[in-house]
Parts: structure tokens; sequence; C-alpha cells
């Protein structure tokens, strides 16, 4: 059997798991879909492998070898095919553009599935077919140039265009219900909007209040029904953003620094920012003493920097 043709039955019996309302076959929907995935990329890498290269772009392995012309030529050695790590790669060497931010969300949440979620409903899978419409269709029409809807067949690609829909709207409004609220932040916006339910991995979360300070409010999973206050998730929520945009932007050194907050010591502070996320209490950004920026790492309730507080207990220790 071919890689393309495992690669769609794999998504297609993704989608009638998904569609079946046997909730044991979750799991097994949001396995079938990634597998599907990763198998669309290995086909393209198969057909972009030199010939007789034993289809050196799908190894993990791959080593020189002269041919009959005296010529080096690498060779794709043994079962063990690339992994998404190695997919990764060899795309961007290639110049292949794929959302890895949508597709690290795809395999996050088939990881948390299995392993944390309490509550399993066909709702709170939508996320992921919404990303995973995204990707293969993206890839099936730019990378392999074909017509999505009929590499599929009618009835998948209807699943995956009809759930992106009603999961685009649901997104759509829970993010606006968001929005009408006060932060001390947009930052702390973005991450509530970029959040999901910790009992069911939805990404539908909205505010249960119109108006007010996000700070008074509880937010409330559209898929399961769970609720939880601002300042339980807040925390969280910030950290999974900035993990995930630092991580996925690999920016080193340029990244928001998220500290623990000097005044309140329960919250996030963010940095650049210069506020926290829990008592919206701001810190001192500017050494009394030097004049200097202080430093992520130096910032206290104080007011001075790291060397001016350290000089200054010398002095008052005489
Ligand atoms: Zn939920
Ligand atoms: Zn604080
Ligand atoms: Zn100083």
């Amino acid at each position: 059997m071919s890689i393309l043709k495992n690669a769609i039955d794999s998504i297609a019996i993704g989608l009638e798991d998904f569609e079946s309302t046997d909730e044991r076959r979750i799991v097994s929907s949001t396995r079938n879909i990634f597998a599907g995935i990763l198998l669309l990329f290995k086909h393209r890498l198969c057909e972009l492998s030199p010939e007789a290269s034993d289809e050196a772009l799908i190894k993990q392995r791959v080593l020189p070898a002269f041919d009959a012309t005296g010529a080096v030529n690498w060779i794709g050695k043994g079962k063990k095919t690339v992994d998404v790590q190695n997919i990764k790669d060899r795309f961007e060497s290639l110049g292949i553009n794929v959302e890895w931010k949508r597709l690290e969300r795809i395999n996050k949440y088939r990881n948390d599935i299995e392993h944390y979620y309490s509550t399993m409903n066909n709702e709170s899978v939508q996320q992921l077919i919404s990303d995973s419409f995204i990707i293969i269709r993206n890839f099936i029409v730019d990378e392999l140039e074909e017509d999505p809807k009929e590499l599929l067949g009618d009835e998948y690609w209807k699943i995956l265009v009809d759930v992106n829909e009603v999961y685009e709207k649901e997104k759509k409004e829970c993010d606006s219900s968001l929005e009408k609220l006060d932060y001390f932040s947009n930052e702390i916006l973005h991450a509530l909007q970029a959040y999901n339910c910790t009992e069911c991995g939805s990404g539908l979360l909205e505010s249960t209040s119109d108006t007010g300070q996000a700070l008074e409010t509880s937010f409330k999973c559209r898929s399961c029904g769970s609720e939880f206050h601002y300042e339980n998730i807040v925390n969280e929520a910030i950290n999974d953003y900035f993990t995930d945009n630092v991580y996925l932007s690999h920016q080193d050194g340029d990244d928001t620094p998220v500290i623990d907050c000097p005044s309140c010591f329960e919250g996030s502070y963010l940095f650049h920012e210069g506020v926290c996320v829990a008592c919206g209490g701001s810190a001192t950004h500017e050494c009394s003493r030097c004049g200097d920026s202080i430093p992520p790492e130096e910032i206290s309730d104080g007011d001075l920097c790291g060397y001016c507080a350290h000089m200054w207990a010398k002095v008052m220790a005489g």
C-alpha cells in the first residue's frame, strides 16, 4: 500500500471515530488523524527522495555510498523512519511550509487526552479537527498540488469543513466574550484566548460576564461546562502562552520573561508589560541609585538594582 493511501485511510478512520457515538473511540480519533497528517508529510518526503536512494528523506539514518560511476550518494538505511522533529528539520531545509504551531497543538492535545483529561466528549476534539483541517488542506493544495476534496473523498472532506466552520464560529463567540472584560494587560486576554480547558482540553473558554474586571470574573468551558475563576487559571494561561510562543518562535534572549511578582508573590509578573497578572502591581524598573534599568532577575519590591542593593546593604552593615 502506498504511503499516500495509508495517510488518507488513517485520516478517514479518524473522522469515522470522531463521528461515532462510542466515547472510547475519541482517543483513537485523535491518534489516527495525527498519524494521517504525519503520513501525508512522509509521502511528500518519499516523492522528493532521489531515485535509488532507498527513500533517503524518510529514513532517520542516511549514509553516503559510492554508486557505479564512483559518485557519492546519500542512501537511506534501516527501518526507522523520520519523527516529527526530523520532518520539521527536513521540511525547513527544503523550504516546505507547515504551520508548526498548529501541528504542535494537535500533538499536545492528542497526548493530553490519553494521559490527563478527565472528561472526553466529541465537542472538545473540535479544535483538533479544525487545526487538522487547515494543515491537511494547505498541505495538499500547496505541496501535493492536488484537490483535497478529491483526494479525501466528498464525505470526509465535508466532515472536516463542517467541523472547522462550527468550531471557528464558536471560537469567535468565545473570543469576543473575553474581549468585553478589562485586563491589566492585553497579553492576559491573548493568553486566555489561547488557553485550553484543563478538564477536557477544549479551546472554547468564554466569560460568564459581559462586563467588568477579568480579575473578578469566572470563565466557563463551552464543551464540558467546567467553570474556573480568573485567579485559578491566569498564571497557568500566561505560562503556557509565553512558553509556547517563545519555544515556537525560537527566540533566545529576546523573549518576554515572566517572573514571580515581587509584591504579592502569587501572580506572574509580566516584565515587559511591567504588571502582575494577579494583583495588577507594578515594580520599579529603573534603579533609583545608579539609574540603570533593572533586569528581570533583579526586580524586587524595592527600587534598587541588584548591585546597588548589595552596596546599600554593605553600607548599612557598617
Ligand atoms: Zn472543558
Ligand atoms: Zn502581584
Ligand atoms: Zn543601581
